[in-house]
């Protein structure tokens, strides 16, 4: 067995069981701490490794947001920024503009994977002076707390910019469905036949729970309960309210979720980019929930904050993407057509991924 495998395997000799929440916790942080996750060579592809066109949009964003509120001073937080690709190509973007650029403090990168974090270190360096590394975002929402007086990295008074992208899918959800009986959480547990991972044979099973979910569910219906969203949307509105930005903090959180009422299970394995058994593997494939949209914006305006929902295609055109696409094609001859399909196209990238601007 390895390390994984012990963890879990201590955890249901202690329980007998664990929910879906509990397994997610444990195996998504050994994950990114033990592959390559990322491109051809890994499991799955983001939109920042897809095409260069998406960071440089997002900076297109965050530089229009800054010229329209002649923002004097503001700091970039990312959130799992996995391989530094997006921010690679929003500093790049942004260095274009040199009145924008001088304007820009401290980038701030929010990684829980050291190997990750090194990766970025080296795709970063040459980029800005002023990048620092925390290992989850209450250490930038502490830095906002202490800056009513000015520090050197979040100096008040300055617009905090967040952006995450697919860092909501990896956040542990729970799983209820309505039984002939009751609702009954979804567990998982040791199964009595013999394993092909070394001993550890997982398989689901129900438990009676006492819950009520936030919807009416048919028999057999699903409903699923993210439980960390409340606790990222309040880290998330801190940083945005630090004194003295005169409400000019925004943040957008882009994902592959969902609107509509949703009533089976989301989770979601892959492995060398096929969907996998999610008890298959473990620790050697992603695990991801889709994002559940509609609960984010009512969690943002519980808080008093406003929000705005794209599709990920109409936000990358509404920010120039097409205009972006040929204005390098006539300049270079570089033809990335394919690659803006990918991510603007519904039937592709552009409707399953959504973009939710919070101001
Ligand atoms: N934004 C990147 C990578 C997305 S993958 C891209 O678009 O390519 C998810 C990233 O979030 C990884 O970098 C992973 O290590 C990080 N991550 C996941 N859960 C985390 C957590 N709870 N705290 C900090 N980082 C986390």
């Amino acid at each position: 067995m390895n390390q994984l495998q012990h963890e879990l395997n201590k955890i249901l000799d202690a329980n007998q069981f664990m929910n879906i929440a509990q397994f997610m916790e444990t195996v998504v942080p050994y994950y990114y701490a033990n592959n390559i996750a990322f491109g051809k060579d890994g499991d799955f592809i983001t939109a920042p490794q897809i095409s260069q066109l998406f960071g440089e949009i997002l900076a297109l964003w965050v530089i229009n947001h800054c010229i329209t509120h002649q923002i004097a001073q503001f700091n970039l937080i990312e959130l799992g920024p996995g391989m530094g690709t997006l921010m690679h190509d929003v500093l790049r973007t942004i260095k274009q503009f040199p009145d924008i650029y001088s304007s820009l403090g401290t980038v701030h990168l929010v990684e829980g994977s050291e190997r990750l974090q090194k990766i970025q270190k080296s795709t970063l360096h040459n980029l800005h002076q002023n990048i620092k590394w925390h290992n989850n975002l209450e250490s930038v929402a502490e830095l906002c707390k202490a800056s009513d007086k000015p520090t050197d990295s979040l100096q008040s008074g300055a617009a905090n910019i967040i952006i995450a992208n697919e860092f909501f899918d990896c956040l542990p959800v729970r799983q209820f469905i309505r039984t002939k009986h009751d609702i009954s959480e979804i567990m998982i547990q040791k199964s009595q036949n013999f394993g092909q991972d070394n001993g550890l044979n997982l398989e689901f099973t129900i438990r009676p729970a006492d819950f009520q979910p936030k919807i009416e569910l048919e028999i057999n219906e699903i409903y699923e309960q993210n439980i960390n969203y409340n606790y990222y949307c309040g880290l998330i509105k801190d940083i945005m309210n630090q004194s003295n930005n005169g409400g000019l903090s925004r943040a957008l959180i882009i994902d592959y979720g969902y609107v509509e009422r949703c009533i089976k299970s989301t989770l979601q394995a892959l492995y060398r980019h096929k969907y996998h058994d999610p008890l298959k593997n473990i620790g050697d494939a992603d695990l991801t929930a889709l994002v559940n949209f509609t609960e984010l914006e009512s969690i943002f305006e519980s808080f008093g904050l406003n929000t705005h929902l794209r599709l990920q295609g109409d936000f990358l055109y509404e920010y120039g993407i097409v205009a972006r696409c040929s204005d390098l094609y006539d300049r270079t001859g570089v033809d990335l057509t394919d690659q803006l399909e990918r991510l603007t196209d519904k039937k592709q990238m552009g409707a399953l991924f959504k973009v939710l601007e919070i101001y």
